[in-house]
């Protein structure tokens, strides 16, 4: 089934206690597509990125099959730039920069061959635009997925953010961004609130504790996979949503025991990101190694129990 993804597609500088990459390839619209190829083969991005935005960039999403017809290029102006450093725990991190730039104004055109898409995600990006693109589709997808951050949960963001989540199927956040729209702590109340909100689904990341899909008064719960080294955590949430809505699209199954297996493969894409810096993690992923951290997973939670 053929995918459509809008997101960011930017240039991070990224610390972590690791080392130094300094305006390396990123973006949610990267992750996310870059995730998703492993899975289905028609992939298509809408995007915007300035004339600094490397050729190499452009030629990764070709070598995984990814379509660019969406991506604009503005001549003269810079790409989206994220500078974040990250705590020694690799938990926590702080954003030190977020420059817009060509993210400040972006119209986002959707080429007529993306038309008829069946699935939608929507990567962390100004909530206006995903809107937008919603709105420019000309048959609603079979499924919309949105991932958002804290950053469009501010004063000036929050009504466009709240509009948006109402057009959509699922909406994907982690656990600090979870209580702050929500106003609560425990996480099962802040989903029920959220819910009530216009998402059917909510996905409740937890970094290295896991993630959680809510639907109804249904929850379904999978760790992360324990790994020896984490690099970095750049783009582990993003990866997490290509591989979910990749897998979703792949089998054509919507179902909330479909949507438990997405999980799990989004969870498994992830482990892969977070083992190298920037992109490398999800550019680098050969053979059956996909198929063998899935089979890692359910070895670590599957047991038997005599029910007495
Ligand atoms: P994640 O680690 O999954 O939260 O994703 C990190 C990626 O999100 C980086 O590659 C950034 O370029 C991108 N990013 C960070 N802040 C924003 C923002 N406000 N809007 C869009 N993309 C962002």
């Amino acid at each position: 089934m053929s995918l459509l993804v809008v997101g960011s597609v930017a240039l991070d500088s990224i610390e972590t206690p690791f080392g130094i990459s300094e305006r390396t390839i990123g973006g949610s619209g990267t992750y996310i597509s870059l995730s998703a190829s492993y899975f289905t083969s028609n992939v298509n991005v809408v995007a915007v990125v300035g004339n600094d935005f490397p050729e190499k960039g452009i030629t990764t999403f070709h070598q995984h099959g990814v379509n660019t017809d969406g991506i604009q290029v503005k001549e003269n102006e810079k790409s989206f730039f994220w500078h974040g450093k990250y705590h020694h725990d690799m938990n926590s991190r702080d954003t030190l920069v977020t420059e817009l730039n060509v993210l400040g104004d972006f119209d986002p055109v959707i080429p007529e061959s993306y038309q008829g898409c069946e699935y939608l995600m929507l990567g962390n990006l100004t909530p206006k635009v995903q809107q937008t693109v919603i709105e420019r589709l000309k048959k609603r997808p079979k499924l919309i997925v949105m991932d958002t951050m804290n950053f469009w949960m501010e004063p000036q963001f929050i009504d466009d953010l709240k509009t948006t989540m109402k057009m959509v199927d699922v909406v994907s956040i982690n656990d600090e961004e979870a209580r702050q729209l929500s106003g609560e702590y425990s996480l099962v109340k802040a989903a029920k609130k959220i819910l009530t909100m216009g998402p059917k689904y909510l996905i409740i990341k937890k970094g290295e504790h896991g993630a959680f899909l809510f639907h109804n008064d249904q929850i379904f719960f999978t760790p992360a996979l324990p790994l020896e080294e984490v690099f970095d955590p750049t783009g582990a949430g993003d990866t997490f949503a290509g591989g979910f809505i990749g897998y979703l699209a792949d089998i054509d199954d919507i179902s909330f025991d479909n949507m438990k297996r997405a999980i799990v493969y989004g969870s498994a894409m992830a482990s892969f990101c977070v083992g190298k810096f920037g992109t490398d993690g999800v550019v680098t992923l050969e053979g059956d190694a996909l198929a063998g951290r899935v089979r890692e997973f359910v070895d670590l939670v599957q047991f038997e129990i005599a029910m007495v």
